[in-house]
């Protein structure tokens, strides 16, 4: 695929953990379809979502719903969730068991590697899959998460229920 220059800077090489971590991310196959699908919806424009399961022995990701990316200005390449619709999908999860454990979003025409933007607006404990989308069609998925100091995303590996 081809990695715009930006991803070879010192400023995005920064953002990753070269640590090999152990964790992993488990998707059920209808969650990779909807971020699929938001993905190639959205595109050109990047797609960002939430992550729904449990955290237990890794991430358990068993529902994955697309929400508004309200950076209409560069929505070619950074998302901001829409707070009401974290809101409303916080609120329905109280008392379910079941909570928001993670953010997707998509890359269009650009890698699964995180941005210097993605590490500013990233969460401790989080999962972070992005989506890399290349001429409208998904090309793969790279999942990530906070390191223990918070300043750098390690990888996790990507599992999904056949
Ligand atoms: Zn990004």
């Amino acid at each position: 695929m081809h990695e715009p220059e930006r991803f070879k800077s010192p400023e995005y090489l920064a953002v990753l953990d070269e640590a090999t971590s152990s964790a992993a991310c488990h998707f059920s196959a209808s969650a990779l379809n909807a971020m699929n699908e938001a993905a190639e919806k959205s595109y050109p424009l990047e797609a960002c979502g939430l992550l729904i399961g449990t955290i237990n022995n890794g991430w358990q990701v068993d529902e994955a719903r697309q929400i508004e990316n309200l950076n209409r200005e560069r929505a070619a390449d950074r998302f901001q969730l829409d707070p009401a619709g974290y809101q409303s999908v916080d609120r329905e999860l109280r008392g379910t068991g079941r909570e928001i454990i993670g953010v997707f979003h998509s890359h269009p025409d650009c890698p699964a590697k995180p941005s210097p933007t993605d590490l500013e607006s990233a969460w401790e404990g989080f999962a972070y899959p992005i989506i890399s989308i290349c001429n409208g069609e998904v090309d793969n998925i790279l999942c990530w998460t906070l390191n223990k100091n918070g300043n750098r995303f390690k990888s996790l590996s990507v599992k999904h229920s056949q």
